[in-house]
């Protein structure tokens, strides 16, 4: 389809003054604004068609070379040889014209649906904060990996404002930065000026000033508010680390992208059994005889108690390993080790009957079997040290 005279398109004649160009270009684009126009394709051509007339006969040096060449003088000057709207989005050309128009906030939520790449670079200043909640988890949800829904406050966009801030949808261009969200500064050091560029004072970096405030969010563009998150904890998750949801947390301030919530991993203590990183300890108490005479004993584990031999002979603080029955490693398909540590308890008090035998075994005793001598035992944790 052939391009109309960009003079057409607007209404003007060629020697219109660069007012009279955007006066018209406003009336065109408040006419056919796509708010306004909801679903009309034709309103939608139509105000593009007149935003690239705008574009080319606002701008002098491009206005001439569209003197002189038409359409062809100015192709060029359009990404995807169409119109840009990246090019067109400057804070700076929407607030000359819309700024006092109040149309500015509507705009932008029109812009935003294109996507364009360039469009906010003072946008990034605005990104919500991450939040961080602790979770304990027992050994038991650890060894299998849980799913946990939990409550969070979390900033959300204010319903009253749409996020925005703004009680009327008023929104200026920052006049200290013209929209750019930074500011030149120049500083006087023993070497001279030097300039340094930093976030606008006045805007806090984010190009824009809003007039009237909106009462609920106090110009922020968010509150605070419950809500409900699900967090899933791979199996073998350790204290200290860490699961991110990105996208989960507080929304910026004025529709500032998300942060993430990081849900710290706290272990909870167990009554059985040590942690020492994948694998499990487990002090198991047996009797004399039990030590003495070799038995078969029943141990818990984290998934239900297992059979375990006690040998005949065996010495209190004897440590077995029972393959595969620790915890398994984030990411992998190895389990670590339960190590159970055996300690023969003496009876504190005795029926007569255990008396009796105990005094007739006694008389072995005489055999010297007991022997002076290092001590035998060693700490349980210096096996992993
Ligand atoms: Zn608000
Ligand atoms: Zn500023």
């Amino acid at each position: 389809m052939a391009k109309r005279d960009y003079y057409e398109v607007l209404g003007v004649d060629k020697n219109a003054s660069a007012s009279d160009i955007k006066r018209a270009y406003r009336k065109l684009a408040m006419k056919y604004h796509p708010d306004k126009n909801k679903d009309d394709k034709e309103a939608e051509n139509k105000f593009k068609e007149a935003s690239e007339a705008y574009e080319v006969l606002s701008d002098p040096q491009k206005r001439q070379k569209y003197d002189q060449y038409g359409h062809a003088g100015v192709e060029g000057s359009f990404s995807n040889g169409g119109f840009s709207w990246d090019d067109f989005t400057h804070a700076s050309d929407f607030s000359d014209i819309f700024g006092e128009g109040g149309l500015g906030s509507i705009f932008e939520s029109f812009f935003g649906g294109f996507g364009g790449s360039g469009r906010r670079s003072a946008r990034q200043n605005n990104r919500g904060e991450d939040l961080q909640i602790s979770l304990s988890l027992t050994l038991e949800e650890i060894a299998k990996g849980v799913e946990k829904k939990i409550k969070i406050n979390v900033m959300e966009t204010c319903e009253k404002c749409n996020g925005t801030g703004s009680e009327d949808g008023k929104v200026r261009t920052c006049p200290q930065c013209h929209g750019t969200g930074r500011v030149r500064q120049t500083t006087r050091s023993l070497f001279g000026h030097m300039q340094t560029v930093a976030t606008c004072p006045s805007c806090n970096g984010e190009g824009k000033i809003i007039r009237n405030r909106c009462p609920v969010c106090h110009g922020e563009g968010r509150v605070n508010k419950p809500k409900t998150v699900t967090v899933k904890i791979p199996a073998g998750v350790s204290e200290g680390q860490y699961v991110r949801l990105r996208g989960e947390g507080n929304v910026g301030k004025r529709s500032g992208s998300r942060g993430d919530i990081l849900v710290l991993v706290k272990e909870k203590e167990h009554k059985l059994f040590e942690r020492q990183d994948a694998n499990l300890l487990l002090e198991f108490p047996i009797s004399f005889s039990q030590a003495a005479l070799g038995d078969e004993v029943k141990v818990p584990t984290l998934s239900g108690k297992v059979k375990m031999k006690i040998p005949a002979g065996t010495q209190s603080g004897k440590v077995f390993r029972l393959r595969g029955q620790g915890l398994p490693h984030v990411n992998s398909s190895y389990r670590g080790d339960l190590y159970i540590k055996v300690v023969v308890v003496t009876p504190r008090k005795l029926r007569s009957e255990e008396k009796e035998l105990f005094e007739k075994l006694s008389k072995y005793d005489s055999e010297k079997r007991l022997h002076p001598g290092k001590n035998l035992f060693s700490k349980l944790k210096d096996i992993f040290a």
